[in-house]
């Protein structure tokens, strides 16, 4: 028998969004209880290990309007433009309050919050704490957290299914590791803020817990995943790890070179018109702060054109910041010089560092609007693991941690105000279901013996096929092999056993579930993007190469109808304001540039 706990919001997640999503339950109603849910101890969480910084107006430079653009611009038109401006206008209000909560922001010598540039922004306007801006921001949003009595924490629970009574959801269910006991988490509205899930690929920046959960619960409790299709590399990931360098150290001056020893993003076009070209523009922006896909996309040809630097972790370029000098790279930039040195050999002083593209941030997620509620009466989701929609068909780094805080905090006052309406739960119902749930468990994994599958086995085939079908370049012969070989390998998961059969701690058992959900997110990124017959942002079809604005200025929507096979696919309109579809520049002439061809 399972246990049962009721409080008025469940959170799912105790990372950046599920943390601000606490504090503004806990503030909005000092009655309420809220429980929040972790698999891992809350600082564990991935926002952890964010380095370079969240984007926000501040400077008397730059301008709402300016932030907005460029947030659209960079998603290739495919952001949600009323999304957008919430977001914007929102920002600069939660940094500050960040602040007042703790976090430690740098500081220009006048005392004023400092900004760097970061990539596709065309002016610079991200703040930061060092380059561990993720675990500043972490712990100032924990340590808030602890001064509410009314926040229950369920650390080192994971929870494996949400608990829907006729239609309206009201909790999930999840295994207490230290255990192996299911507990039915009971309440009036619950929030998913459970992250990205970069791991469905082989080599990604993404923590080993970022696996599609809380995606792939909602999707399986019928609501649509939106955009997944839109995958973003990030450039520069250390060979054989996948461990970020971030770009901070291109925004702090840090250069790309090719074997060579030429700066070869300058022979693309990048829709910069203010890069190397004009290098006596005041903000001298450089095309190393072009956007992350483009950046990615020009890594494949440089490697096509034989210009990459062949190593046992596969071909690398180089990042060159010995010019900024040991002085600048301590302050601004240490973890960077840390990190290198410790996973690459390389003391960035001295040295250029290997870096390759590296999967690093999924723009797609679940369907919400811009209340954090999704199809399904009393859920919302916030954060990575969510798709409202501010970061299209490309994020622009520094925008998601600022998003953690905005939507975080906004899915908190909806489901608070959501579990004010509706006070009545049907316990008995949902104590039924986690029972239910703790007999599948036992069933199909803790009990089951003889399987023939292995979770390496069909995790390693799982990677290959992403990373070979559905990577930075892909055309409909790689995306439908990819199909049919996850189809093929949700069959075989069915015939998975375990060799812990264990209660307490059984690390098999969870990364036999993660595997479960990583499958169903692979196969919504990969149909969605076999449907997506054009090339926007991070989704490059070699088949079909422009923006076909007319057919897909749409979010797609991928839905599980029941078939483990193959997805549903349908679409929405995306919500235009202001901004009409234009091309992609970052210059301050936005919307003048050449063509889009950095293809
Ligand atoms: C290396 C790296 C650097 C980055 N740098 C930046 C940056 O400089 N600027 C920027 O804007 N963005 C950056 N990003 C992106 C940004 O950090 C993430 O998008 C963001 O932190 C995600 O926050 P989150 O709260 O949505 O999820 P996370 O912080 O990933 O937290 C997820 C939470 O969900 C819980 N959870 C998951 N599944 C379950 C389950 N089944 N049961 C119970 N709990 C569960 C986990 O325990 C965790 O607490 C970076 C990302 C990476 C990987």
């Amino acid at each position: 028998m399972s246990n049962s706990v009721i409080h008025d919001v469940v959170i799912v997640g105790g990372g950046g969004a599920g943390l601000r999503a606490a504090i503004a339950i806990a503030e909005h109603n000092p009655q309420f209880s809220v429980a929040m849910v972790s698999k891992v101890y809350p600082m564990r969480s991935h926002t952890v290990a964010a380095e370079g910084g969240a984007a926000a107006v501040i400077k008397p430079n730059d301008s709402l309007e300016d932030h907005i653009y460029d947030t659209i611009s960079g998603s290739d038109w495919l952001a949600d433009q009323d999304a957008v401006e919430l977001f914007v206008n929102e920002a600069p209000r939660e940094m500050l309050q960040l602040e007042h909560w703790g976090c430690p922001w740098s500081r220009d010598p006048d005392g004023s919050v400092a900004v760097r540039p970061f990539g596709g922004m065309k002016i610079e306007r991200t703040w930061f704490a060092a380059d561990k801006t993720g675990f500043h921001m972490l712990h100032s949003l924990f340590q808030t957290t602890l001064k509410y009595k009314n926040i229950t924490r369920y650390d080192e629970h994971f929870a494996t299914k949400l608990l829907i009574d006729e239609g309206r959801c009201c909790g999930t269910a999840a295994i207490e590791l230290r255990t192996g006991q299911m507990h039915a988490v009971l309440g009036k509205s619950v929030i998913i803020c459970t992250g990205g899930a970069g791991r469905v690929f082989p080599f990604t920046t993404n923590g080993a817990i970022k696996n599609g959960d809380g995606m792939s619960m909602a999707y399986r409790a019928g609501v649509a995943l939106k955009d997944m299709e839109f995958i973003q590399y990030h450039p520069t990931g250390l060979p054989g790890t996948g461990i970020l360098i971030t770009e901070a150290s291109r925004g702090e001056g840090g250069i790309l070179v090719n074997k060579h020893g030429d700066r070869y993003l300058k022979d693309y076009d990048l829709g910069n018109p203010l890069d190397v070209n004009d290098p006596s523009h005041p903000q001298k922006r450089t095309m190393e702060l072009g956007p992350r896909d483009k950046l990615s996309q020009c890594f494949i040809h440089e490697m096509e054109k034989g210009n990459t630097i062949e190593t046992k972790y596969g071909h690398v370029v180089y990042l060159d910041l010995r010019h900024l000098g040991k002085k600048k790279i301590d302050k601004k930039i240490p973890f960077v010089r840390e990190l290198s040195t410790n996973y690459a050999g390389v003391d960035p002083v001295h040295e250029p560092i290997p870096v390759r593209p590296v999967v690093h941030y999924v723009m797609g997620g679940i369907d919400t609007d811009i209340e954090g509620a999704t199809s399904i009466s009393g859920l919302f989701a916030a954060g990575e693991c969510a798709c409202v929609s501010l970061n299209g068909a490309n994020r622009l780094g520094s925008n998601s941690l600022t998003e953690l805080l905005v939507f975080g905090a906004r899915a908190g006052h909806g489901a608070a105000r959501y579990a004010t309406d509706n006070p009545e739960v049907n316990v008995n119902t949902l104590e039924k279901q986690a029972d239910d749930e703790q007999k599948r468990i036992s069933r199909d994994y803790i009990n089951k013996t003889g399987g023939t599958e292995r979770i390496v086995t069909i995790r390693n085939e799982m990677h290959e096929a992403m990373e070979g079908g559905a990577g930075i370049y892909r055309d409909e012969k790689s995306l439908t092999a990819t199909c049919n070989k996850l189809a093929e390998l949700r069959e075989r998961f069915k015939k998975l056993s375990l060799d812990d059969h264990t209660l307490s701690f059984n690390t098999e058992l969870t990364a036999a579930i993660e595997l479960d959900y990583m499958i169903d997110v692979a196969q919504a990124i990969a149909h969605s993007a076999l449907a997506r017959t054009e090339s926007r942002g991070s989704h490059q079809r070699l088949d079909y190469t422009g923006r076909d604005d007319e057919k897909f200025l749409n979010h797609s929507m991928t839905y599980h109808d029941g078939d483990d096979a193959k997805p549903r696919i349908d679409y929405k309109p995306v919500t235009i304001t202001k901004w009409p579809p234009a091309k992609r520049t970052y210059g301050a002439d936005s919307g003048l540039s050449k063509e889009n061809s950095a293809q």
